[in-house]
C-alpha cells in the first residue's frame, strides 16, 4: 500500500472525523520463525531444583529471577518448584539488614532509594530492592513497578531491583516478597529495601518483614501532621523529611523540630530504640550517608540487646500462620465442589433462606469430606 493510499477501515468512512487510521505494521518474518517460538519455549522449561538453588547461591542473577518468577506464580507446579527451592536457600537467608521504606506517592521514595542504593554499593554492599503495592491488585499494573524508576540503580551489578508481585490479595502479594526476600539473600544480597505506598495497610505487612521503619514525609504548611495516619507514624524507627533544598530548606527544618515533638508523645519503643527525625533531598543526595548512619546505630543497639533476633524469631512464627492461613483458604477456594456449590447458598443468603453462618458451616463440612 502506498503513503497516500488510505487504509480501508471503517473509521476512515467520512462519518468518523477523528484520527486517521492506518495499516498496522507487518510483523517481521523473523519473529514467528520457528527458532524463535523454540526458544521462547524453551526459557520457559522448567529447571531441576539444585540448578536453581547452585544458580542463586552462586549469585546468578538470571536464575534469581527466575526463581521469584516461580515464586509469583499461581501454577500449582511452579509453587511446589518454589517451595523446594526456598527451603534449600533458607539456611544461606537471614544474613542482612531488612528495610521498609514508605511514604505518600510523590514523596521522593524512588528518588531516595536510588540515592540510598548508590550510597550503599559504592561501600561494597548489595542491595535487593522489592515492593508490595497495594494498587497492583485493583489495576494490574503496579505504580511502583515502572520501569523508567531507579535508572541509575537498574544498572549497578550490586543491586536487584524487583516490582512488586501483582496479582492477588495483600496477604498473597506480602507472602511472595516474604520468600522474595529469602531467596534475594541466598543469592549474596546483604541489603533488602522494601518498598510502599504509605497509604493503607500494606505497611503493617511491611513492618512484619523489616528490621528498620523509614518514613519519608515532606514539610507542609500548617498541616505536617496530615496524610500519613497516626499509627504508621508510630511505626517509624526514622522520618525523613524528604526535598528539604531549595526554598524548602526552612520548612523542612521546622516540620523536623514538629514531628520531633510528635513521635516522642508515643510510647518507648521495644526495641529501645529512639526514633530519629532528619532532614534530606533525594535529589541532591543530601542527608544520605547520615540517615544511613543511624540505621548502622540502630543495628548495632539491636543487636546488642538481643531486640534483632527475637523480632526475626517472632516475624518467622508470624509468618508460618500467615502461610497457613492463606494455603488454607486457597485450597478451599479453588476445591472443585466447593466452586459449583458457593455460587447456590450466596443466592440462599441474598434471599433470606439461610444465614451466612449456616452456610459457612455447610461448604466447609463439604470442604473437609473431600480430604
Ligand atoms: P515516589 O512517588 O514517592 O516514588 O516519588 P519520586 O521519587 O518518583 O519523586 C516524585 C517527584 O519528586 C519527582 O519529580 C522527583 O524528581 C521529585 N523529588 C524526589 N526527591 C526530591 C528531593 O529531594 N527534592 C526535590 N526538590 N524533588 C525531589
Amino acid at each position: 500500500m502506498s503513503k497516500k493510499e488510505t487504509y480501508n477501515h471503517i473509521e476512515n468512512n467520512s462519518d468518523f472525523k477523528g484520527l486517521k487510521v492506518n495499516s498496522g505494521i507487518p510483523q517481521p518474518e523473523s519473529v514467528n520463525h520457528e527458532s524463535v517460538k523454540r526458544f521462547l519455549n524453551k526459557s520457559r522449561i522448567l529447571l531441576p531444583v539444585n540448578d536453581y538453588v547452585n544458580g542463586i547461591l552462586n549469585g546468578d542473577i538470571t536464575l534469581l529471577s527466575k526463581a521469584v518468577t516461580l515464586v509469583e506464580s499461581a501454577n500449582a507446579k511452579h509453587q511446589q518448584l518454589a517451595q523446594d527451592i526456598i527451603t534449600q536457600c533458607l539456611p544461606y537467608s537471614g544474613k542482612s539488614i531488612r528495610v521498609g521504606i514508605t511514604g505518600v506517592p510523590g514523596v521522593g521514595k524512588s528518588t531516595f532509594i536510588e540515592a540510598l542504593g548508590i550510597y550503599i554499593t559504592k561501600q561494597g554492599g548489595k542491595l535487593a530492592v522489592l515492593a508490595i503495592d497495594p494498587s497492583s491488585e485493583r489495576t494490574k499494573g503496579s505504580i511502583l513497578g515502572d520501569k523508567t524508576r531507579m535508572e541509575e540503580l537498574s544498572g549497578d551489578r550490586n543491586a536487584y531491583i524487583r516490582p512488586s508481585p501483582s496479582a492477588g490479595s495483600l496477604g498473597g502479594v506480602a507472602r511472595k516478597t516474604r520468600e522474595t526476600i529469602i531467596l534475594c539473600e541466598a543469592a549474596g544480597f546483604n541489603h533488602i529495601f522494601i518498598e510502599t505506598v504509605g497509604v493503607g495497610q500494606s505497611e503493617t505487612a511491611v513492618h512484619s518483614m523489616t528490621d528498620f521503619f523509614l518514613l519519608l514525609m515532606l514539610a507542609g504548611a500548617g498541616d505536617e501532621l496530615q496524610g500519613i495516619k497516626r499509627g504508621i507514624m508510630e511505626m517509624a524507627d526514622l522520618i525523613a523529611i524528604n526535598k528539604a533544598d531549595g526554598n524548602n530548606i526552612e520548612k523542612a527544618q521546622m516540620a523536623k523540630v514538629q514531628y520531633n515533638n510528635a513521635i516522642h508523645l508515643f510510647p518507648k519503643k521495644d526495641s529501645e530504640w529512639d526514633p530519629k527525625v532528619l532532614t534530606s533531598s533525594a535529589s541532591l543526595k543530601t542527608g544520605i550517608s547520615e540517615i544511613w548512619d543511624q540505621i548502622e546505630n540502630y543495628k548495632e543497639l539491636t543487636k546488642q540487646n538481643g531486640y534483632f533476633a527475637a523480632k526475626r524469631n517472632q516475624q518467622a512464627t508470624y509468618w508460618m500462620h500467615e502461610t497457613i492461613q492463606e494455603q488454607l483458604r486457597r485450597d478451599f477456594y479453588d476445591d472443585p465442589v466447593i466452586k459449583a456449590k458457593i455460587k447456590e447458598l450466596e443466592k440462599q443468603i441474598r434471599e433470606d433462606k439461610l444465614s451466612s453462618f449456616m452456610a459457612a458451616g455447610q461448604l466447609l463440612q463439604l470442604h473437609s469430606k473431600q480430604k
